[in-house]
């Protein structure tokens, strides 16, 4: 099938040319699809609009044999408001760079699409931004298989008022069991709760969330462990730029 009309959302979008843009989608039908758009650069062109960052469309695609060529398109949103917040911009970026990273090609998710279009939607709301992202993560997380286990120990499944989390064994252990990992530290019950809630809870109920600095670090910290141990993630350019911007 060489042409390909497909819902997608713009994970990348940069300058190739003068003229052209070089994308990367985020595909309903085949997951990441890296893209170009001819003359998309161009004041008059009718590709412009809809290949900027954050823009869900339907893209109508030429598939060649490593880049697509975006032919026509769509907007179905434009998520106007991220382009014109720096900090927005910024969390947005880091989104897609989590997807982009993490999503290979030809492997649609139709769980990964719906979670980054609903980041998008609740990125431009009011909403603290800090904890959509840790809620972004956590979910996402779950998605690819790698659910931290937060509801009692994960070795005997006792239910205590004391645990350690362990990024080795994937969750929370009670003291006995904390054995299994001497890595494992002391996790408070105020963090655990507020994880299991970021993780559980939709975004829509994130708002009514009264969070301490210091606990978003704590769980920025912890989120960002995980994704290293479990998936070699290492540093992140969107969040190291959102960590420069927000200094
Ligand atoms: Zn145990």
């Amino acid at each position: 099938m060489k042409y390909l009309k497909t819902e997608g959302l713009v994970i990348r979008s940069r300058s190739y040319s003068e003229a052209d843009k070089l994308l990367t989608l985020f595909t309903l039908e085949r997951g990441k699809v890296p893209a170009i758009a001819k003359g998309a650069c161009k004041a008059k062109s009718k590709l412009g609009a809809s290949v900027q960052m954050f823009t869900r469309g339907e893209f109508f695609l030429y598939m060649g044999r490593t880049l697509a060529t975006v032919t026509q398109s769509e907007i179905k949103n434009s998520f106007h408001s991220l382009q014109y917040d720096l900090v927005k911009y910024a969390y947005g970026q880091y989104f897609c760079e989590l997807v982009g990273r993490l999503m290979e090609e030809n492997e649609p998710n139709r769980e990964v699409y719906e979670l980054l279009l609903a980041a998008f939607e609740f990125l431009s709301k009011e909403i603290d931004a800090d904890i959509l992202a840790r809620s972004f993560e956590l979910k996402l997380l779950r998605i690819l298989g790698y659910m931290p286990h937060l509801d009692g120990c994960l070795a005997c499944s006792g239910l205590n008022s004391s645990y350690r989390l362990s990024y080795k064994e994937g969750g929370i252990l009670c003291q006995s069991c904390s054995i299994r990992d001497p890595g494992a530290f002391k996790i408070s019950l105020g963090t655990l709760s507020l994880l299991k809630k970021l993780l559980y809870a939709d975004f829509t109920r994130l708002k009514v969330l009264k969070v301490e600095l210091s606990q978003k670090r704590e769980i920025k910290a912890i989120n960002k462990k995980f994704f290293n141990h479990n998936l070699g993630l290492g540093t992140c350019k969107s969040m190291t730029f959102l960590e420069e911007l927000k200094n």
